[in-house]
């Protein structure tokens, strides 16, 4: 670990600094509204790329890409506490059924909305929506918005933090919350580690046609090459998710439409139709990136920057919504044990509550990748087994449609 000097203490210009507005650092604005109101605090929001607000805004932040995500049920919920859930679900499509398979083998489990007696088991929602509706509640909050700066250097001192913006700005917070989704170097600056591991995979992500109606259906299904995912969309299009060994995309990115369809079509099977087009093709590499230290005194790390996970089981942002829900909860019951903000008893309480569900989350994601993964001669009958298994065992489907809902940790 780096050794800071001892600072000299500062006078604190601010309470808190959310360092990136991202899906996650924009969340954590919002979620702080009450508290904002409730004690007054001024609260700082520092984003490299412009507010998405405006409807013609064309420049996303690494969040609001052309990705969708599959929001849990749990999420929607918090969404709804957040004050964003109406505006959200305008451009949100409910998954009413899941569909697990591994391709060439009988095994498959489904789980669905009505057998559980949920309206939808999740929401599929494009992030640049989300980012914009995130937005727009910030813009009526009495936050501060550095956009577009950039946090260049991050300082512990006593009492907190300073920060130094590319807009020549200076800050000192008590608490300073790192949601730059981790590849800004200022973890690394702090002397923060990162446990890292490469699936050696790269996911493609695209939108593509199909000529049956979903019917909210969305799809899971292991292939030799890696899981691919089939998410719905509004009318008759899908959100692909297609893993590929990495190095193995950078031909299908170059294929010409007719040839990528055949392929997908090869791939995924006929469970939606014909595949009839597809959109932009964007690629990923896929890594498991823990932080080592997700709290130190005047510091916590959200989203990204604390867990970078497998998309197979769309748990990345879910996860990270609960953490910015925790870290609330937790400064207030610290205002009310008063103590000072990022006082490292709240931050501690906030972590032990965090570790259990990251935990949790890390092991059925990577156990996920892994299982299906392998190819051992007599691991695809066990998966398989198990997959017939879990459709006919009714609890055990009913807790992984619970945990795919973000209703259990
Ligand atoms: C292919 C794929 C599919 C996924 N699908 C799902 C899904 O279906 N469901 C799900 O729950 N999760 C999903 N995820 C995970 C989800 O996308 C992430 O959890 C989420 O984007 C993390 O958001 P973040 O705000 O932490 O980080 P980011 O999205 O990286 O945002 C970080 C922000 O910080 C800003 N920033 C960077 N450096 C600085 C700096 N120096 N100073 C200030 N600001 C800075 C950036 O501009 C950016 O706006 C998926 C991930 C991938 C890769």
């Amino acid at each position: 670990m780096q050794q800071s000097k001892p600072a000299a203490r500062e006078a604190l210009t601010h309470d808190i600094v959310i360092v990136g507005g991202g899906l996650v650092g924009a969340s954590l604005g919002c979620a702080l509204a009450p508290l904002i109101e409730r004690y007054g605090w001024r609260v700082a929001i520092i984003e490299p790329a412009p507010m998405a607000v405006q409807p013609q805004e064309t420049t996303w932040q690494p969040s609001f890409d052309a990705r969708a995500s599959a929001i849990a049920e749990g999420s929607a919920q918090r969404f709804q506490q957040l004050g964003v859930w109406e505006a959200m679900r305008d451009e949100a499509t409910p998954i009413k059924r899941i569909h697990i398979s591994e391709r060439g083998r009988l095994g498959a489990t489904r789980l669905s909305a009505d057998e559980l007696g949920v309206a939808a088991l999740g929401h599929v929602i494009p992030n640049a929506w989300m980012g914009r509706v995130l937005h727009q509640r910030l813009a009526q909050l009495p936050l501060e918005w550095h956009c577009p700066a950039k946090v260049e250097q991050l300082t512990p001192v006593a009492g907190g933090h300073h920060l130094q913006l590319s807009d020549g700005s200076q800050i000192t917070a008590g608490l300073t919350v790192l949601a730059d989704g981790g590849r800004s170097g200022l973890k690394e600056q702090l002397g923060i580690g990162s446990r890292h591991e490469s699936y050696e995979q790269t996911a493609l992500i695209a939108h593509v046609g199909v000529s049956q109606p979903h019917g909210g259906m969305a799809y899971e299904r292991f292939t030799a090459q890696g899981p691919m995912a089939l998410l719905p969309l509004p009318g008759q299009a899908m959100e692909l998710i297609w893993t590929h060994p990495s190095g193995g995309e950078k031909a299908r990115m170059a294929l010409p439409e007719r040839e990528f369809l055949l392929q997908l079509q090869r791939a995924f099977g006929d469970r939606v139709g014909r595949f009839t087009r597809v959109g932009i093709r964007h690629t990923y590499p896929l890594s498991l990136v823990t932080a080592e230290e997700p709290v130190r005194p005047g510091l916590a790390v959200l989203g990204n920057a604390a867990h970078a996970l497998h998309p197979v089981a769309g748990q990345g942002f879910n996860l990270a919504l609960r953490g910015v829900m925790d870290l609330v909860e937790a400064l207030e019951q610290g205002v009310q044990a008063k103590r000072p903000l990022g006082d490292i008893t709240t931050l501690q309480a906030f972590e032990k509550q965090r570790s259990r569900d990251r935990a949790n989350v890390i092991r059925f994601s990577d156990g996920l990748v892994r299982l299906f993964g392998f190819s051992f001669p007599l691991l695809p009958h066990a998966r398989a087994a198990g997959l017939i298994g879990l459709n006919l065992v009714g609890p055990l489907r009913r807790g992984l449609a619970r945990r795919a809902m973000g209703l259990e940790r």
